[in-house]
């Protein structure tokens, strides 16, 4: 487990919430729009346009959005 999972463990607990652990791998380089993997991109480059479907991205904000869909995919 990687660190800081037990906190957040006791945190989720104390306030009923429901913690699920999720790969960030490749979230910052995969289309949220589309699915494309349009490659590792240096952390200098914070925003992005999709070779697929031309969608704009904020780096940040895709990875985020790729988490979440994550799981939300995991719980079904
Ligand atoms: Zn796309």
């Amino acid at each position: 487990m990687p660190v800081g999972i037990n906190m957040l463990e006791y945190k989720c607990a104390w306030y009923s919430k429901q913690l699920l652990v999720v790969s960030a791998r490749n979230t910052s380089q995969i289309c949220s729009a589309c699915g494309q993997n349009d490659g590792a991109k240096p952390l200098t480059i914070r925003e992005w346009t999709c070779s697929k479907c031309r969608t704009h991205h904020d780096r940040d904000i895709n990875a985020a959005v790729n988490i979440l869909n994550c799981g939300l995919k995991a719980i079904g």
